[in-house]
């Protein structure tokens, strides 16, 4: 029988010292990574507690690390794995074009290429600029909006994530970038018309995530999108869609699965098959702000904007393995797992919880300790998913795998603070 109020400090205890004693090289690791990087690492969001395993080389969808330890990549590099590690038309064509060369500093086919894809595929995307992250290309959307506008408030939302430069999980992060930021709770459309109300001839644009990722897997209430869409034509702001992460939800985008176009749209993560990558896009009068010929005064630079080789990674992802019907199928296992998995943590009376769209999706629980220890258990059961309890299913991911981990979570949740 479980107890009433678990000693979660002690069951968490067990978990760090077993973790521990079983990764003495990714242990040893940790402290020489200490010693040159600030808190071991240079990605702050993939440590966690006591110190996170390394990985020595990956075979299909499993990780191994340097303890030889392995376990089924959940986490899909936070949505930018959704090819997976080892897809066979990407790795061909990134060794193609290091044959070809890869340090190029003038312009070649594949940008073009690559933009005819993105464009196709993302309706409110007429035309394409790409850049190094998703940071730089929220950065590039808010420049365009207040320089198109001529106005300087931006509005974004609490939980927000749209870079690193961008954050807005506990307001306005001292690292962001100095924009005239409104923040508003997500979802709330009388805060929204009331800042509109108050404001709207000086709203630049506003920025929105369609599903919150980094916040949580929370979708958009239904006419939350909308309500956006109808205020900013309303008072001439540019409304921008971070899809940086959710352009994965649909073939077109959570745009497309909403039903709600946005004057201009922000890409990242996946779209170059894994590789670094950004884009920023929108409608051809907005995105003539970069046209010279057409009177255009923004010049976009940046060194790796064209990177050759994330460039023919993204041709290969995008025209020869993600067809419209592979990632419908991805989305509709993400929604069955997500399904198995709230049914598993009610009947178990557990106060965890799981939201989502599609393939992304996050594990909640009032007291942080339960994602923890959920977390450690998981990675014990030969699982790995984000420390905060996110998923993101990638291709290569199998069903078997998947109910390997539905059961690993029911056994789990039967008794998960060991024996009660
Ligand atoms: N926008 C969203 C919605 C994101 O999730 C992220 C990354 N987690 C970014 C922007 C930033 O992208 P990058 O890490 O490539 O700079």
């Amino acid at each position: 029988m479980q107890t009433l109020e678990p000693d979660l400090d002690a069951a968490l205890r067990s978990a760090y010292d077993s973790y521990a004693d079983r990764r003495p090289r990714s242990a040893a690791l940790a402290a020489a990574a200490a010693q040159v990087m600030p808190g071991g690492n240079t990605r702050t969001v993939l440590h966690f507690n006591p110190f996170p395993f390394r990985v020595e080389r990956t075979e299909g969808s499993v990780l191994i690390d340097v303890d030889g330890h392995r376990y089924v990549d959940l986490l899909g590099n936070y949505t930018a794995g959704l090819f997976g590690h080892q897809v066979p038309a990407v790795r061909e064509a990134i060794v193609a074009q290091l044959e070809r060369g890869w340090a190029i500093g003038a312009t070649h086919p594949l940008e073009i290429e690559l933009a005819e894809l993105v464009c196709a595929r993302f309706e409110s995307v007429e035309q394409v600029r790409f850049t190094n992250s998703g940071t730089e290309a929220n950065l590039m959307a808010i420049g365009t909006a207040v320089h198109v506008t001529g106005r300087r408030t931006v509005l974004v939302f609490e939980d927000g994530y749209h870079g690193g430069v961008l954050s807005f999980a506990h307001g306005v992060g001292p690292l962001n970038v100095p924009h005239d930021f409104v923040v508003v709770p997500y979802n709330d459309v009388p805060a929204v018309e009331a800042v509109f109300a108050e404001r709207g001839d000086s709203i630049a644009c506003v920025v929105v995530e369609p599903v919150l990722g980094s916040g949580g897997c929370l979708p958009a209430a239904p006419d939350f999108l909308a309500a956006l869409r109808r205020l900013c034509t309303d008072h001439g702001s540019v409304l921008v869609f971070d899809e940086v992460m959710t352009s994965r939800l649909h073939p077109g985008g959570a745009q497309a699965r909403f039903g709600v176009l946005p004057d201009m749209t922000t890409l990242g993560k996946y779209l170059a098959g894994g590789m670094t990558f950004g884009a920023f896009g929108g409608r051809r009068s907005v995105m003539a702000a970069f046209d010279p010929a057409q009177g255009g005064a923004l010049s976009q630079a940046g060194t790796f904007n064209n990177n050759v080789v994330s460039m023919a990674a993204g041709v290969a992802a995008l025209r020869d393995v993600l067809t419209p019907q592979a990632l419908t199928a991805l989305n509709e296992r993400g929604d069955q797992l997500r399904e198995r998995l709230g049914v598993t943590f009610a009947g178990a009376r557990l106060p965890l919880t799981v939201t989502g769209v599609g393939s992304m999706m996050n594990i909640h629980a009032p007291d942080d300790r339960w994602v923890a220890l959920f977390f450690h258990s998981m990675l014990e059961a030969g699982f790995y998913l984000a420390r905060r309890g996110m998923i993101a299913l990638a291709l290569d991911v199998t069903d078997e795998q998947l109910d390997a981990f539905a059961a690993a979570v029911e056994h789990w949740a039967a008794e998960p603070t060991g024996a009660g």
